[in-house]
């Protein structure tokens, strides 16, 4: 095992590759740590893998992966990660914007001071606005959800345990809830550090606007398949329960109020005519329906197959 993997996604980004990769070794020659370089080159359509092949020749520690078409960062990161050999794993973006000094302080925070993860945070960002206030209603809104204490959750620059890496499965876009993941599969110790972000110097932001909404579905997915994913009934059976219930109370008040005026020989409205009935009937229906849905998400996930799958940390075994 080495010491330390970096792992780099990369989409179109031929300009900075040469100067990141010089960069990160200047940095390494200053620390005692083997390492290795992966480049995941995300499908590039410009000259990225001409550049990682001639890195490599110059320099045997620089790997590369490249796909066939563009999957997105977080395909990189979980290929870069599968690939990943050092004992501490650090991503970062190949734009330039992330600073390979930070390698060392991240390192020791993770070997030293026994962190799981350490996000890094761009306190002093070189974006437009338009990105960093989504970035800072979005980063709140993940903190309060998650209880995750991190300013930067889309950092591109995070150091992480080996462990960690192989353990929690990176799909979709969910590289920006890392941290959630991590946490979810019981790595608690997450730390933060203050990084240095520089402007773009080559190429353009590969992601628009549109990432906040698709961030926020993501953001929904993710914490209701850590809380629910594997019970689904807890949720959808209670909900379903507590509408069927309201709804049947409606009608039976309904009903004894109907009674209660032919008993007393006086005449009675319709139950149609009352608000009641309405919401008892609502209720019912979409309290069957909600009930359905977990029972058959239920079904679902008694077919999956790691529904039996638990993150073993350690274990003692007989002789
Ligand atoms: N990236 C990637 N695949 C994609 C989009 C982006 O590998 O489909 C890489 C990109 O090359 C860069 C990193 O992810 O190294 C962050 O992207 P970008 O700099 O465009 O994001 P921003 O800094 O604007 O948040
Ligand atoms: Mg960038």
């Amino acid at each position: 095992m080495i010491d330390l993997s970096i792992v780099v996604p990369s989409y179109n980004e031929e300009e900075s590759l040469g100067e990141l990769t010089a960069w990160i070794a200047r940095v390494m020659q200053t620390t005692d740590y083997s390492y290795e370089v992966i480049i995941v080159d995300d499908g590039s359509s410009d000259g990225s893998w001409a550049k990682v092949e001639q890195l490599h020749q110059a320099d045997s520690r620089i790997l590369g992966i490249r796909f066939r078409r563009n999957y997105g960062k977080s395909a990189a990161l979980s290929e870069g990660f599968a690939a990943a050999r050092g004992r501490v794993v650090i991503t970062m973006d190949a734009d330039l914007q992330d600073s390979p000094d930070e390698i060392p302080p991240l390192m020791d925070m993770i070997l030293r001071d026994g962190y799981d993860m350490v996000s890094g945070w761009k306190k002093v960002r070189h974006d437009p606005i338009s990105k960093t206030l989504p970035s800072k209603i979005f980063n709140r809104v993940v903190r309060t959800i998650s209880g995750i204490k991190l300013h930067d959750f889309n950092c591109g620059l995070k150091a992480y345990k080996s462990d960690v890496v192989k353990t929690i499965e990176i799909y979709g876009e969910m590289h920006r809830y890392v941290p959630l993941l991590a946490q979810e599969a019981g790595f608690g110790k997450i730390g933060e550090r203050v990084v240095r972000h520089y402007e773009r110097k080559f190429g353009h932001s590969k992601f628009g606007i549109e990432r906040t909404i698709k961030g926020f579905l993501d953001l929904l997915s993710v914490t209701f398949m850590g809380k629910f994913g594997k019970r689904p009934m807890h949720l959808f059976g209670s909900l379903g329960s507590l509408m069927f219930l309201l709804g049947f109370l409606a009608a039976g008040w309904l009903g004894a109020k109907k009674l209660w005026f032919v008993y007393h020989g006086a005449s009675a409205p319709l139950v149609t005519s009352s608000p009641y009935f309405y919401f008892a009937l609502v209720f019912m229906i979409l309290g069957t329906q909600l009930f359905l849905t977990g029972f058959v998400a239920e079904l679902v996930t008694r077919n999956a197959p790691d529904r039996n799958k638990y993150l073993i940390a350690q274990r003692i075994e007989a002789e």
